[in-house]
């Protein structure tokens, strides 16, 4: 008996990962996140190269060029 909690497809899965970069997702957001991460094997392992690639891009900005 869940309460009507709105699948999320993998293409709004993407976005969340990608928005919670951003903004922190609102509770719902999150949870409705990590129900579908927990069930989506192929979302789980895109979320992970995510965050690799934004460790990545963290790393590539710090690093300010020297004009
Ligand atoms: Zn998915």
């Amino acid at each position: 008996m869940k309460p009507s909690i709105k699948q999320l497809t993998c293409r709004a899965t993407t976005h969340l990962v990608s928005d919670a970069r951003d903004r922190t997702l609102a509770p719902e957001e999150a949870a409705q996140l990590s129900d579908h991460l927990e069930g989506c094997g192929a979302c789980r392992i895109a979320s992970r190269q995510f965050e690799q690639l934004f460790a990545h891009l963290d790393t590539l900005l710090a690093r300010k060029p020297e004009l």
